[in-house]
Order: structure tokens, then sequence, then C-alpha cells
């Protein structure tokens, strides 16, 4: 519906008519209505000023070689892995330091309210670290024309939809109103508008970033199986800083590959350069070695490092939000490292699950959403050529999805292989998938969706961990729905130690117990089991240690114990499969001069 509403124009020299539509005016009579009514009661009525996105200034390939990419959110290993792998493209780039409790304070105080937990850590920890630079002496505007921060975004359902957004308000409100955000979406890939040329996202990038997240990966999950085994203490620590430092130099030096000129002036001439170019990349990257031999040096140097495999340890496997179980810091009370303080052996969650849900799930939709395209017209059924054409698109996409599902998985195994062969796989998401919806619609997006409690059934039920340590932000829309469908699951699970925390900016102390009571629960199953399995193999301690003494390759950590059946932890398995082979050898212990 539309009416004409007759409109004064600006300088006085007649009527000027507009189309007004109808809400228009009911629009317009409601202010009216409104105003009139306020003034009747007296009430002032003041203006909202509402945070409207700035226009973002661009970050072009000019500025490249002056301009700074920050980056941050993950672990340090992961971190060194991703500067190596930007600097081997050409750009300049720096990690944001781990956030620490200054930067939740500060999220929190140049920041909305009501945020979760990891908003106000990663938004404060951006403001924490320009105010750093500004107090070395740089001005507001140098830092705003030579840095630029990269993070991953998305449009929701949970709070990570309103990052971007608390980036920039906290930003502005710290006095840093032209600072540039980046985002990396986590659907949809990257805006280039945003980036303009000064990010390339091209398959070099995606390549180099790939190598960087895998390599991050099995380097943390192999140092968190060593540390709490290492006969001297710090020596995996020290291993993996220095190897973290071989696998920098190796990755950095690295180049894209590229056609040679000779054979790209040929290839232009048929008009297959560039198809060749691609092809010649993806080739290199599955079958190319520039990481490997660096790999195998670092395989050698955790072989190097003495374990005492009869150390009684009980398995925590962390879950819980992305952010909250991976980062390093106060941002989860440091609980990794509290963890193995009391004696606990941690497994930590990779990267490359996460990567897998999202190509997971893309392919659940595009099997929902068969035929729903929007305005489609779905044709009649005696039509079997359009049905044809249909599923013919939609396999076409899945199958797509699917090869890159496959070779990423490739890839992460083949650093699994050359770094020893002891890092954990991939989970694959159809069991994840079986696992929990029945507690959890794997459907519902957001967050970890479904993961954290088909995770909590994988570990447990499996027999893969003793207790299964969910870390889960204040104030976290998807982990407070999921906590309430593991009561579910614990009723039906009743042997599983389950621990949900809440991670905030405050409160350690109150974490830290609680998760030293579950500990107690833990420590106590560890030890029936280790009981039980030494045991039923007749044999002590002491001469298990002797075996292993007399062979040194029991001692080194590239050494891959066989599971057990039914068998959790570590030490169980190494004595059942130590005293198999003390008898399959028909070993016994020597006497001692005095006994003889
Ligand atoms: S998953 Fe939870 S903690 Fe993470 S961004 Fe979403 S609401 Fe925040």
């Amino acid at each position: 519906m539309s009416t004409v509403a007759p409109v004064q124009n600006t300088n006085g020299s007649g009527e000027l008519f507009k189309i007004v539509s109808g809400e228009e005016q009911i629009r317009r009579r409601l202010d009216e209505e409104r105003k009139r009514l306020e003034q009747e009661a007296g009430i002032e009525r003041r203006e909202v000023h509402h945070f409207h996105k700035p226009i973002e200034l661009p970050f072009t390939k000019l500025q490249r070689d002056d301009t700074t990419l920050l980056f941050g959110g993950l672990t340090w290993k992961h971190e060194r892995m991703v500067h190596a792998a930007l600097e081997s493209l050409g750009y300049r780039c720096e990690s944001v330091p781990v956030p620490n409790k200054k930067a939740f304070q500060l999220g929190k105080e140049y920041g909305n309210n009501g945020q979760c937990n990891p908003t106000y850590f990663t938004v404060g920890n951006l403001v924490q670290f320009v105010q750093s630079l500004e107090s070395k002496g740089l001005t507001k505007d140098e830092i705003c024309d030579r840095y630029v921060f990269f993070t991953a975004g998305a449009c929701g359902p949970c709070r990570f939809g309103m990052y971007e957004a608390e980036y920039r308000l906290a930003l502005r409100n710290a006095g840093f109103d032209k600072f540039r955000v980046l985002l990396f979406q986590q659907s949809g890939g990257l805006n280039q508008a945003e980036a303009e040329a000064g990010l390339e996202m091209n398959m070099d990038f995606f390549l180099a970033i790939l190598n960087a997240l895998n390599t991050g990966d099995i380097m943390n999950d192999i140092a968190y199986q060593i540390r709490p085994y290492e006969v001297n203490a710090g020596q995996t620590d020290r291993v993996l800083e220095e190897s973290m430092e071989l696998l920098h130099e190796v990755m950095r030096r690295k180049r894209p590959w590229t056609l040679t000129t000779k054979s790209r002036k040929y290839l232009e001439k048929v008009g297959f350069a560039g198809t060749a170019e691609y092809l010649g990349k993806f080739l290199n990257q599955l079958f190319g070695g520039d990481l490997v031999a660096a790999l195998n040096e670092v395989r050698a140097r955790f072989a190097a490092i003495p374990v005492d495999r009869t150390r009684v340890k009980p398995i925590v496997k962390i879950t819980g939000e992305f952010w909250a179980q991976t980062t390093e810091g106060d941002g989860n009370f440091n609980m990794f490292r509290f963890l193995e303080k009391e004696g606990a052996q941690v497994v930590v969650e990779p990267i490359g699950t996460w990567i897998c849900y999202l190509i997971h799930q893309v392919v659940q939709r595009l099997h929902d959403q068969k035929g729903l395209a929007e305005g489609a017209v779905p044709p009649p059924s005696w039509r079997l050529d359009k049905h044809l054409k249909i599923n013919l698109a939609l396999y076409k996409k899945i199958l797509q999805l699917k090869i890159g599902e496959a070779i990423f998985k490739r890839e992460y195994n083949r650093i699994i292989k050359a770094l020893g062969g002891i890092g954990h796989h991939l989970v694959d998401q159809y069991e994840l998938q079986r696992l929990g919806h029945p507690y959890y619609n794997s459907r519902a997006a957001g967050g970890e969706g479904h993961l954290e409690v088909a995770k909590n059934i994988y570990y447990s039920h499996k027999g893969l961990a003793h207790m299964v340590l969910a870390l889960k932000p204040f104030g976290c829309m998807p982990s407070t729905q999921s906590d309430g469908a593991q009561s579910a699951v614990m009723s039906h699970y009743k042997d599983m130690i389950f621990l949900p925390i809440e991670t905030s900016g405050e409160g350690d102390v109150n974490a830290h117990s609680r998760v030293q009571m579950a500990l107690g629960e833990a420590k106590a199953k560890t030890k029936l089991e280790f009981k039980a399995a030494l045991d039923s193999t007749g044999r002590t301690v002491e001469e298990i240690r002797a075996y292993v003494q007399e062979h040194p390759e029991l001692a080194s950590p590239m050494f891959k114990i066989p599971r057990a059946k039914g068998v959790v932890g570590g030490a169980a398995q190494f004595v059942l499969h130590v005293a198999e082979r003390m008898k399959a050898e028909g070993w016994q212990p020597r006497r001692t001069s005095a006994a003889a």
C-alpha cells in the first residue's frame, strides 16, 4: 500500500510530492503520538548512540612491506608455525602474547558487558598489545598505520559473531579508531573486499597455513605425551623450544612452488600456465619433502629424551569450547600445567578436529538442503533428467569437500608419521556425530556444537581417557547447552569421570580445587588398573624396570606401546607389553652376587 503525502521542499519554492509508504505513515504517526504522550508525562527523551561498524581503512599491497600482521589466540607452537608460514609468503608478522588477566580486565573495561569470556580475553589482549606499543614510544597514528590485526570471524549463531564488532569497539574506546581488523570468516572464506590485496588469500596462503597448523597440532600433542614421563625434568620443554625454532627456520625459508620462467613461457603459449601452476603447487604439497627432513630431525631429538613409562598417571582428555580448550594461560586457569603438576597426562585437542568438523557440517547441510535452493521449483517426479541434474550437482559439491577432507587428513597423518607416529590421529566425524547426536542435535550450530558431548563419550567409552575435563568459558551459549545434555550422557555412561569447568578471569583456586577432587577419583581408578595389570603378569615393577634398562628402546618416547583391549593407562599398557616380551624371551632378572 502506498499513499501520497505533501512535503515542503528545502528552498520553499513550492510543494514537492513524495511517495510515502503506509508503514512510513504509521511510523511517523507513532512517533508523533509517542512524543505527545512523553511531553504530557514530562519524560525527557535521550538520544541513543548505537555502535556502528566503522568504515574499514584498506590494507593494500603497497603497504605490505611496512605493515605488520598481528595474530594470536592459539598455542605458542601453532603461532610460531603460522609466523613462519606468513614470513615465507613475504609478510611482516608478529603474534600477540598469550592473553593474561590484565588483558581480561582491559576487555571488560573497553568492550561491552555481557560477552563470553574469550571475547574479554582476546579483545583486551589486542588493546593491551597496542597500548604496549604506545608505551614504547609509537604514536597512535603510527600504530594504526603500521599494524593490522588478522583474526577469524563468523556471522554467529553464538557470540563469535560479535567478535569483530567487539574488537572495533574496544579499539575505538581505547583511542585506536583507525586500527584495522582483517577478518577471516569462519564460514565463507575471507572477505576479499576487506583484505584488498594486502593479504592475498590464494592457494599458497592456504597451503602454508594448513602446514603450519598441522605441524603445531602434532608438536603440541607430542610434547604433552612425553613431558609427564621425562626422566630429566624440563628436558621436553627444552627440546620442544629448540625444535620449534628449527621448524620455524625451515618453514620460513620455504618458498611457494612456481613454474620456472622457461616452462611458464612455453605453457602460456598453449594457454595452460595457470592450470599447470595450480597443479604443480598441489602436487608439491602432496609429494614434496621440504619439511620432512626437519621433522625427522625433530623426531630424533624427541626420541633421545629418556622416559619412565612405569609412572602411573591418569589420562585427562581436554574438551570444551575452542578457545578455552586451546589457550595455555590465564584464559583457562593455566589448566594444562596444573594437571601435569598434579600428576596427570593431558591429551590436548588439535585444531585439525575443528577443521574437519567445519567440513563435515557443510556436507551435512548440503544433504539437508538438497533441492531447497531459494526460489527453486522442484521438478515433477517424472522429470528424471532434472532430478539427475540436481543430484549430480549436489554430489559434485560433496565429492569436492570429501576430497578436501581426505587430503587434509593425509597431510596431517604424514606429519604424524614423520614425527615418529606417536601423535593422535584425527577422530572420524561420522563417529562423533553418531555418538553425540542422540544427546545434542548435530545440526545445532554454534561453538563446538555436538562435539563436546560426542568427545566425552568417545574418549571415556572407548577407553582412551580416565577423565574428561571440559573447559567452557563463562557466558558461552553452546557450552551451556551441552552441559545440560551431559547430565543425560552421564546417566547412561555411569563409569565416566566428567568435569565441566567454567573458565573466567577469576576463580582459579575454586576451579583447581574442583579439578583436584575429580582427579583424585581418576587417580584411584588408574592405580587399580595398574595393579590389576601388574598382578596379571606375575612380575614386579622392579623387574619391569630392570628389563627396560637392558632394552633402551623401551625408554624412548618414540616407542609405540601396543594397546591392550580395555586398558586405559599408559603404565598399565606398558607393563602388559613388557611382560609379554619377557615371557617370549624367557627373561629372568639377574641375581645379584649378594642374593647368589
Ligand atoms: S563458542 Fe561460546 S565462548 Fe566461544 S565465541 Fe561462542 S559463545 Fe563465545
